[in-house]
């Protein structure tokens, strides 16, 4: 059986390789000298860089809040999939537009209503606009695209 206590991986992020400690002895952290100045001119520069301190539990919270935002991502995707005006005219225009937006990447549109740029954003613009508002949208990237 290998004792793995007396192996250690050396301190130097860009080094890694095991380092054999000698019972007895006081732990070396480093496979040599080179190393362990490396190491220290590495965290001298960069002294915060890749040094995040989170416990279990943050981990656990933030994985549960990023599972969270997920769904309610995909809940918001159904709803607009599903909301699309009956009135033949106002649904014309609206596909219309997330044509155009899509094919602009969802830019940001200046109408007198302010609509922020943003996949999410145009589609609740699109939603909730009236005819006018639709109309000027349009007018607006049908003029850029020219
Ligand atoms: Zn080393």
């Amino acid at each position: 059986m290998i004792d793995t206590t007396l192996e250690t991986r050396c301190k130097n992020p860009s080094c890694g390789k095991p380092v054999h400690q000698i019972p007895g002895h006081r732990r070396r952290q480093y496979c040599n000298d080179t190393c362990k100045q490396t190491a220290y001119r590495l965290r001298k520069e960069q002294p915060h860089l890749g040094v995040t301190i989170v416990d279990d539990g943050t981990q656990q919270r933030i994985a549960q809040l990023e599972r969270e935002l997920a769904e309610a991502n995909k809940l918001i995707e159904r709803l607009l999939g599903k909301k699309q005006s009956k009135q033949p005219f106002k649904r014309s225009l609206q596909e219309r537009l997330t044509r155009l937006l899509e094919q602009q990447d969802w830019p940001a549109l200046d109408i007198h209503y302010r609509v922020k740029a943003g996949q999410k954003e145009g589609r609740v613009f699109i939603i909730g606009a009236s005819i006018d508002l639709l109309s000027r949208a349009l007018g607006q990237l049908e003029e850029q695209q020219s």
